[in-house]
């Protein structure tokens, strides 16, 4: 039996010739990543156990991401832990205010991603990075502590799902559409500690932001990760930032999947996923009037380029409805900067929203646009439980950022293929 592209990359970290699904495993680590939430617990636990150096200071990263710029003196203390942390190890990969930017959309920018790498992250969302054909995942604070110590951590094998993909997306339907669209097929616990391998022709349809948005909420279908073919969109990427050498791995053709779901990409309708969970995914054409108070453009999940271009372009010369909040967020400084040199910053702060610095904010409910209790959300995020974004009783609708800002301007969720 062969291998999925996953296993392919288990195996070689884990220095066998081959992996089964199942099989518990020990594999080197090629980056170990936490932010300003997870990052001082695992320094607790690195302390608490005596290690005394880094496997690699090229390959831990440190972002403060979270609740940066602080939010509160608590805040303010746990970055103040992870920098003296990273001075005395002397990392090469701390970003700090004014060089950090939301950990999954910076990390490949700066290109600390490679093909057929294996990452772990202190962060669920960690497997954004198979967008780029690494096998990389969520872990614990603890595991994050060994990972930064020895450069090695255990996993289980992964069984895999193939998601064939077919077609090609229409006009303002993107990524975030299309992992909507699987979640509401098989449900917040349809890949539970199962790889998500995206293929199929359509793959070359879909950008690299679409790309790293689908990979990015994997994990909100239970996912261990998501991963996507390695492609001359992918390389095109990889070539003008990484500097280390990478290498491509490819699914064997008799490798083993538990199932194929097929999608046809140009059947998706932008799609709106309601409270509280991921899974309650509908298409906009089955969406009724529903008022909202405010809209979030941003995160790990969509505060790329691309979501800020879509964005600009649907609200330029238009006003967000004078009852809603609209904030945006580039996820990096680099997108903060083109979004400034493209004009999109003015277009933003014209048509009526606020425009924030890079940070995770409101994503999480930390800090610039918490909701009160009964107030409604339509957010560019990944996750809608219950109280995520503030009170217990407001409601988080997960959508793209097309319709984020057609729902900003109309004051209700709304089709952008109707501005
Ligand atoms: Fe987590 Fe949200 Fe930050 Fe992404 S943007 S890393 S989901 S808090």
């Amino acid at each position: 039996m062969g291998m999925t592209m996953t296993q392919k990359i288990l195996a070689a970290h884990a220095g066998l010739p081959a992996v089964k699904a199942g099989q518990l495993i020990r594999a080197k680590l090629d980056i170990v990543l936490g932010n300003d939430i997870t990052s001082p617990v695992a320094i607790r636990e690195f302390e608490k156990e005596g290690f005394t150096g880094v496997f690699d200071k090229s390959r831990v990263a440190m972002v403060m991401d979270h609740f940066t710029p602080n939010k509160d003196i608590k805040a303010a203390e746990q970055c103040l832990q992870c920098r003296t942390f990273a001075k005395r190890f002397d990392l090469d990969n701390f970003y700090d205010v004014g060089q950090m930017g939301v950990e999954h959309a910076l990390l490949p920018e700066k290109g600390l991603v490679g093909a057929g790498d294996c990452i772990i992250g202190a962060d669920s969302h960690t497997c954004t990075y198979g967008a780029l054909g690494a096998f990389s995942t969520g872990v614990g604070s603890t595991d994050m502590a060994a990972g930064m110590a020895t450069g090695e951590t255990w996993f289980k094998v992964p069984e895999a799902i193939k998601v064939h993909l077919t077609g090609k997306l229409q006009p303002l339907v993107s990524g975030k559409d299309v992992i909507l669209h699987l979640i509401g097929m098989i449900g917040v616990d349809g890949a539970l500690y199962q790889s998500l391998e995206y293929c199929g022709e359509g793959v070359a349809a879909l950008s690299m932001d679409d790309r790293l948005c689908i990979a990015n909420m994997s994990i909100e279908a239970g996912a261990k990760n998501g991963i996507f073919p390695v492609d001359d969109i992918t390389k095109a990427y990889l070539d003008g930032r990484t500097q280390r050498p990478y290498t491509v791995y490819e699914a064997d053709p008799d490798a083993d999947y538990v199932r194929t779901i097929e999608i046809d990409l140009s059947s998706i309708e932008p799609t709106v996923s309601f409270p509280h969970l991921p899974e309650n995914a509908k298409p906009i054409s089955q969406v009724e009037d529903i008022r909202i108070d405010q809209v979030i453009i941003g995160s790990c999940t969509n505060g790329r380029l691309e979501d800020m271009e879509v964005a600009a372009k649907l609200l330029e010369g238009k006003k967000v409805a004078s009852h809603v909040r609209c904030i945006v967020m580039p996820a990096t400084q680099e997108i903060f900067k083109t979004c400034s040199e493209r004009g999109y910053l003015s277009t933003f702060i014209d048509a009526g929203c606020a425009v924030s610095t890079p940070t995770c904010g409101p994503c999480l409910g930390g800090h610039m646009g918490v909701m009160a209790n009964g107030e409604r959300c339509v957010a560019t995020t990944n996750r809608n439980f219950v109280g995520r974004m503030g009170g217990i009783t407001s409601e988080i609708y997960l959508a793209s950022p097309a319709v984020a800002a057609a729902s900003a301007i109309a004051g209700k969720i709304a089709d952008p293929r109707g501005l």
